[in-house]
């Protein structure tokens, strides 16, 4: 823009800061940014009342508004923030939240939000791969690169249960990876492990991506035989969130992996050292993920189109039915 002017001298002539020197600071040391994954703009206020109790009502926890559904949350200290990082994939309502590490020098509207922190679940992997070693190997394609996977695991680099238990940041840009195909060269076999999200927010079933559902897609994916969509829930949330998501819709028999009791304590989330299907460690939910927070922008929007209440309730019915193993094929609004 200031290539293309000429300019006049006054405008040229620059305003010298001086803030190479001195302790000039209005920013606190301990600050994330974040975003809300929502195609709509939430206000401010619907993001704080829905985090603040999610992260525990940290003291000195202040979230100011950064642009369209992105906030600056600043912590009194470092351990309240290393919390939130290290936390559950957090939501406003059922949509995902997206953070970074705060920086003075960043503007909000150049800032990429691409990277979510997630526990996923590697499922039935033999009694060998059951390693810290073979976790951090399995789980390259789905982390992002450069990131360091964080395996669920005993002293020993061992792990127990029925799942591996691995933290990946992945590219909410990209479709959810639905599992892993592994090739031993010991038995010179290769075989599949289906992967599941454990407090996976809202995404699209049809082609994978978060931030969108499945009538919003740009992009859908074909079907499976059976009427599931690819991406379906029953296949990628945990048999735990499942059971909330759709608000006590019966579970099919069998589905429930060993041990995933969860305590409603606040925010700690750390792999336990000992065992890692002993339950993990407390996370806050909201009882129903899909129930919306309501905000003023969004009420005003509802007011505007029934639609998107009707979409919202077939969507509803379309989760529970595709829980239960119900083929949708007379559903066509998904
Ligand atoms: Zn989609």
């Amino acid at each position: 823009m200031m290539g293309r002017l000429h300019l006049t001298a006054t405008e040229a002539a620059a305003v010298v800061l001086d803030d190479g020197a001195g302790d000039f600071k209005v920013h606190p040391k301990w600050a994330l940014v974040g975003k809300v994954l929502s195609p709509s703009i939430l206000h401010i206020n619907t993001i704080t009342s829905a985090l603040r109790p999610a992260w525990g009502n940290p003291r000195g926890l202040v979230i100011n508004p950064g642009g369209d559904n992105v906030f600056v949350a600043e912590f009194a200290t470092k351990a309240d923030k290393d919390r939130v990082v290290d936390g559950p994939p957090w939501v406003v309502g059922k949509h995902g939240v997206l953070l970074r590490e705060f920086d003075v020098d960043q503007r909000p509207k150049d800032m990429v939000f691409k990277c979510l922190k997630v526990w996923i679940r590697i499922i039935n992997l033999p009694f060998g791969y059951m390693h810290r070693r073979w976790g951090e190997a399995i789980v390259g394609p789905i982390g992002m690169v450069g990131s360091v996977p964080l395996v669920d695991c005993d002293a020993t680099g061992r792990c127990w249960g029925s799942y591996m238990r691995v933290r990946v940041e992945i590219d909410v840009h990209k479709p959810l990876m639905r599992g892993v195909t592994v090739f031993s060269q010991r038995l010179n076999v290769t075989e599949w492990f289906d992967v599941q999200y454990e407090n996976l927010p809202h995404y699209c079933f049809s082609c994978g991506i978060l931030g969108h559902g499945s009538t919003e897609c740009k992009d859908p994916g074909e079907r499976e035989a059976d009427g599931r969509h690819p991406y379906s829930a029953d296949r990628l949330c945990t048999p735990d969130d499942r059971k909330k998501k759709y608000s006590g819709a019966k579970m099919s028999s069998g589905s429930a992996s060993a041990g995933q009791g969860r305590s409603s304590t606040p925010v700690k989330e750390k792999p336990s050292q000992s065992h890692n299907n002993g339950g993990a460690p407390g996370k806050p939910q909201h009882t129903d993920d899909y129930a919306e927070v309501s905000s003023p922008a969004k009420d005003k929007q509802r007011a505007r189109t029934k639609k998107s209440k009707a979409d919202k309730s077939s969507a509803k019915e379309k989760l529970s039915s595709q829980d239960q193993g119900i083929v949708g094929q007379k559903r066509k609004s998904q």
